[in-house]
């Protein structure tokens, strides 16, 4: 319902070549700690994506035209300036995601500041092929040039960090961007509207437009004047803005969902393996693409595995998320922790166990928090592979823990669903984590740790989970167009 809205609410307006412009309607941001409806994002539509796509055209020629120095300053200064407000931004963050102020100190916000900074500094190191050819007296070479508007469009789990992983690269490379991030986590992209005049930023360069994916993320999608579009967030979607932007031929790198499985050999160093694997699971509420949800223990070790696993997942406090001692924060919103609840039923009425976490153990909340959407780590044992917590990706703090056999059986399960995000692999045979890492059918994939990240190296997924990668050298040829000359001499 909506709520009489008082002046204590925030309201979010639309950046648009350079500057702040209200829209005729609102929709409702909740604080998903509280329940409570406590910011007013812009409702977008077509007009104000025309308008941003117009701005951004505009500024294309003069800023496509700065030398890559130039750009990187700015881009540096836009890092610090981040960096500067970094614990206003980590505040924000945790409020309209749910995530824990923790996560958002250490993850998602120093994340944004150095997606600036690694982009500000790979742009100077690219360089272009060229060939000879003698005996036809030719020479090639190849220029690379940025392509023009980028329609950019980000999810809510990791919603400054995931959108400036987008910006930077585009603009380093002299594209200029019509931004949408997600309608439930709008406030860190406006906050940082509001840094970038003063990083030198020109207007036009970087527009963002707030609201639904319906309205204002198609708008963009079916947007003639958008060559590209950057998009990170579930399958279901990338399929429809696949379909929605094939006439005009755009140019798509989809960065969607997984069901990430972590394989644990009987040799493996579980003192490590325990701790980490709890993380990979139940880290930002389970809400990380890369999150292990499928568990594969080798038959020796499961009990034992179990049994610590287990032990380990019940020592992670659930509550509010501002509560710097809280590892578990709210789940994004009343519909998505139905959502992932349901996942947990489902498996009980196929059998399966609930061994800790949603309705076997209390979850105890400040009275502040009592409404809002928060959920235990739950580990789900004797679950079979055909089973939907085994095959759809939950996205909650929900993981299942199964016994394997041989290598061979292992690999063929782990490969057994439509994702192919990341995988983890723990064993401390050299030989076995190579084979096995060459088989998995997936993006990435971690031995012996989970989620450490050289943003030089691809990243993106197999099958399902997305089309292209991004990185230093991905990410530069995403955002520019290559042209293949030949001069005779
Ligand atoms: P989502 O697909 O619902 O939404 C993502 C974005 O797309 C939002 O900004 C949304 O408004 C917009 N959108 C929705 N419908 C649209 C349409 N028809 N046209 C244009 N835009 C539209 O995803 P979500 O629920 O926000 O995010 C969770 C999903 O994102 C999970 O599946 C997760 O695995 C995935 N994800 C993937 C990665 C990765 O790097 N591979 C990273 C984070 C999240």
């Amino acid at each position: 319902p909506t709520m009489a809205h008082s002046k204590a609410l925030l309201v979010l307006e639309n950046f648009i070549g350079g500057k702040f412009v209200p829209c005729s309607s609102y929709i409702d941001s909740y604080n998903p700690s509280t329940g409570d409806v406590y910011c007013r994002v812009p409702d977008s539509g077509k007009e104000e994506v025309e308008a941003a796509v117009k701005a951004a055209k505009d500024a294309f020629p003069i800023w496509s035209s700065k030398s890559p120095m130039e750009r990187s300053q700015i881009l540096n200064k836009l890092a610090d300036l981040i960096e500067h407000d970094l614990e206003a931004f980590a505040q924000a963050e945790s409020k309209d995601q749910g995530k824990t102020i923790t996560f958002a100190r250490t993850v998602d916000i120093p994340r944004a500041v150095h997606n600036f900074r690694f982009f500000a500094s790979s742009i100077l190191h690219h360089v272009t092929e060229c060939t000879e050819m003698p005996a036809m007296g030719c020479v090639h070479y190849t220029s690379r040039a940025p392509v023009g508007v980028a329609g950019l469009i980000s999810p809510w789990n990791l919603p400054l960090y995931l959108l400036t992983w987008k910006i930077a690269p585009a603009i380093a490379c002299g594209n200029t961007v019509v931004a949408k991030p997600s309608e439930m986590t709008s406030v860190t992209a406006w906050m940082m509207c509001k840094l970038l005049e003063k990083a030198g930023v020109p207007p036009g360069v970087v527009n963002v437009v707030f609201g639904t994916g319906a309205k204002a993320g198609e708008a963009l999608v079916c947007h003639p004047d958008v060559p590209l579009l950057s998009f990170t967030g579930s399958t279901l979607t990338a399929q429809r803005i696949t379909e929605k932007s094939a006439p005009h031929c755009k140019r798509l790198s989809l960065e969607l969902g997984g069901k990430n499985p972590a394989i644990v050999f009987d040799d493996a160093d579980l003192s490590q393996c325990i701790p980490t694997t709890v993380r990979s699971s139940f880290a930002n509420q389970g809400e990380i693409c890369l999150c292990t949800s499928r568990i594969f223990v080798q038959r020796g070790i499961y009990s034992e595995f179990l049994k610590r696993f287990v032990a380990e997942a019940k020592k992670w406090k659930t509550g509010n998320p501002s509560d710097p001692t809280i590892d578990v924060g709210a789940l994004i919103s009343k519909e998505h922790l139905e959502k992932v609840r349901n996942y947990v039923k489902k498996a009980q009425a196929e059998g399966a166990k609930v061994l800790c976490g949603e309705g076997v153990d209390p979850l105890a909340l400040p009275p502040s928090n009592q409404k809002g959407y928060f959920m235990l780590p739950t580990v789900i044992a004797e679950v079979k592979d055909e089973s939907c917590c085994m095959q759809e990706e939950i996205f909650g703090p929900v993981t299942c823990v199964v016994a394997f056999d041989t290598e061979e059986e292992v690999i063929r399960r782990a490969n057994g669903v439509k994702y192919g995000l990341a995988a983890t692999v723990w064993s401390s045979n050299v030989g076995r984590v190579h084979r096995v890492a060459h088989r998995l059918q997936s993006g990435l994939v971690w031995t012996n740790c989970w989620l450490v990240r050289d943003l030089n190296l691809p990243f993106g997924g197999m099958k399902a989970s997305g089309v292209g990668r991004e990185g230093a050298k991905d990410s530069y040829e995403f955002f520019t167009e290559v042209k293949t000359i030949t001069i005779k001499h």
